[in-house]
Order: structure tokens, then sequence, then C-alpha cells
């Protein structure tokens, strides 16, 4: 290539480049500013050119700490910083931002270049998501919480004795009240990990009992689609550092998706082992399993293979997010081993809590 040829291409790439770029020189005065530029910061290249940097972007960066002068200093890309600019009209204006610098021989400044988007958009989905997250928390959870609790009354014959069939209307209410609930709960985990703010109450704990009781609880889910479920405790566990609340949802959704997913007259297995840091719980079922290239996907919010299991199935791919995330926050691990056509194995791996064991006594 000539280097006439290689400089129209360049010419071509800053002038056609569908993000706002600018190069500055020696004194960081712009030499080159494209129509993606101009466009962001309402500046015509004309007036721009042989201006200052910050006099045009007017960024709280530029005179905070300058990514250029970062960039010439530890010889990197400053990439993606989050800046707010002030535009010609002297609207404020979100980007995000990426610079480059070249240093001269004696590491000094020659040549810098910005690459820079509106950030608008993502700063205005970012309000949305806190306040569909405020939405969930106070305007939804509060009350399903409220009319949960007078569904209860009512079965407890608190407003009256009641028949067999509102008992079981209600009981119906009840179970997709708690679906409901179960829903809300992990977008809520998600969202509160995401941020960081998803608090642990983190205690020793015996996971032979906690498990027993799970299992129980799904007895009757399983018979309803005649799958055999079954706890599989070694003789002695050690101590667990959980929160009992938060694990028994992420064992509990692991152990409602493997009946979910099952065809009926499957086998869902909960069994108890130790691994290298710890103990490790696999979920074990003989369902339609799930293949290589989705495997790294199902642990991600909101993605569901389609039709996966025995027809249609309910759900909001919110499930297994809310596994990891609580999982990872315990300083744990989530692991997958499943082949198509021959079921799957979901196993956390739990830190130990201490190097105390305990025998595996009674239910507490
Ligand atoms: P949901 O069950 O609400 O769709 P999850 O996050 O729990 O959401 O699961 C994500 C997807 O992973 C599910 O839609 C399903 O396709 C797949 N999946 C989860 N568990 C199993 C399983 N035990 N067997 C087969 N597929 C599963």
């Amino acid at each position: 290539m000539t280097s006439t040829s290689r400089e129209k291409i360049c010419d071509l790439v800053i002038k056609e480049l569908p993000m706002a770029l600018f190069i500055v020189d020696d004194r960081l005065r712009i030499i080159e500013f494209n129509a993606a530029a101009e466009e962001i910061t309402g500046w015509p290249r004309k007036e721009a050119l042989g201006r200052r940097c910050a006099d045009v972007l007017a960024s709280s960066l530029c005179t905070e700490q300058c990514p250029l002068r970062e960039s010439v200093e530890n010889g990197r890309v400053c990439r993606e910083r989050d800046a707010l600019i002030r535009t010609r009209s002297g609207q404020k204006k979100a980007i995000i931002l990426s610079s480059v610098a070249l240093a001269d021989g004696d590491g000094a400044l020659e040549y810098g270049i910005e690459l820079f988007r509106d950030a608008t958009a993502i700063k205005k989905l970012e309000t949305q998501k806190k306040n569909l997250i405020s939405l969930f928390t106070h305007d939804l959870k509060v009350p399903v919480a409220i009319a949960g609790g007078f569904l209860d009354r009512l079965l407890q014959g608190k407003a009256g004795p009641l028949n067999d069939k509102q008992v079981r209307y209600l009981e119906s209410i009840r179970r997709e009240i708690r679906r409901l609930e179960g829903y809300i709960l992990s977008f809520l985990d998600i969202a509160r990990i995401e941020s960081g703010r998803l608090e642990l109450h983190v205690e020793p704990y015996d996971l032979g009992p906690l498990l027993r009781e799970i299992v129980e609880g799904f007895k009757v889910q399983a018979a309803k689609k005649r799958i055999r479920l079954s706890l599989h405790l070694p003789p002695s566990l050690p101590t667990v550092a959980i929160d009992a609340l938060q694990m028994n949802r992420v064992i509990s959704n692991l152990i409602d998706n493997a009946i979910k997913y099952s065809y009926e007259g499957g086998s869902v297995e909960v069994i108890v082992h130790e691994g290298e840091g710890g103990p490790v719980v696999e979920i074990r079922d003989e369902g339609p399993g799930i293949a290589p290239e989705e495997q790294e996907h199902i642990f991600d919010s909101f993605y569901r293979i389609p039709e996966n299991g025995a027809g249609h199935v309910a759900g909001t791919g919110l499930g297994l997010a809310a596994v990891k995330a609580i999982v990872e926050a315990h300083g744990g691990k989530v692991r997958l081993a499943s082949e198509p056509g021959r079921g799957s194995s979901f196993m956390v791996m739990l830190p130990r809590a201490a190097e105390s064991r305990k025998e595996n006594g009674p239910d507490r």
C-alpha cells in the first residue's frame, strides 16, 4: 500500500467513524475533529481546530484527571471513562471516553487521540433500571407479601370455615403468590449484587438439616410428575458459613428447575460430597440436559432456552442468575455438567466455615 493510499484510508476512517474522535498535538490543541465529534459537542470542525481540547469539551475530567496525561504517564489506553461535557450551546451531556497518548523519546506527549460516544441513552436506561428496582422493592414486594399474609389467615380459617373447593382454590392462589415472591426476590438479589448491596447474614451452619427440610418441601411437587426425589448425605459434614435463608433459595431454585425441566417419572438426586475447598451440593436430574453452547448463557439474567424440557415450562430466566450471584457472594462457585438428552448436574461449591466437622445429627 502506498503512503498516499494509507493516508486516504486514515482520513476516511476518521471522517466516517460512527464515534466521535479528535486528535490533539503536544500542547493539547485540536488538530483533527470528525463529524461525530461535531454532532456530539455542537462545535463545527473549523471552529474546534486549533482550540485546546479542554475548551471544547469543558469536561470535569479535563481539570481533575486528564486521561491523556494519565495515558502518557502509564503508557496505556484509558478506557471507557464516564465524563460530563458541556456542549457549545452550554448543554450538559454524558459521554463515555477512551484516550490514548503517543509519547516522544523523552516520554512527553506528542499526540493524543480521544474517542467518545454519547452516553445519554445509557444513562437514561440506568435511571430506568433504578426506578424499576425501586418499583420491585417497594411497590410490588409489599402488596404481594400483604396479600400472602391475608391468604394464610383465610386458609387458617380465621375468617370462618372453608369448604374443600375454596381451600383448593386458595391454595392455588397461595402457590402462585409464592412463585411471584420468588421472582421478585431473585430480581432484587441480582440488582443488589450488581450494585454491591446484597447483605449476607452469614453464620456457621449444618447443611444436613437445611437440605432435609428443603427436599421435604419439594416432595409434593415431585410426586405430581412421578419424580423420585432423594437426598444423599455423607456420614459427616463440615460446618459451612452461609446465610441460611439465601442458601435455601439457591438450593430450592436448583431443585425446582430439576423438577420443572425433567420428564415425568424421572429422578432428581441431591447429593452432598466433599470437594477440595469444602462441601459440594450437587443437584442431578435426568431431564433434557443443556447444550454446550447454551451452558455459558443460562446464568445470565433473563436468559431462557425456549422449549427446553417437557413442553412449555413457565419461568423468567432469573433463577440461575440469582443462584450464581448468591453463591459467589458466599465465596463459592456454581458448576454445571450436562449433556443434551442425558440430564444435568448443578454443583454448588461452598467454602468450609471452620475445620470442625460435625456428625450428621438429628434435624434442628
Ligand atoms: P427459568 O427457569 O425461570 O427459565 P433459570 O434462570 O432458572 O430461569 O434457568 C434458565 C434456563 O436454563 C431455563 O429457561 C432452562 O431452559 C435452563 N435450565 C435450568 N435448569 C435446567 C435443568 N435442570 N435442566 C434443563 N434445563 C435447565
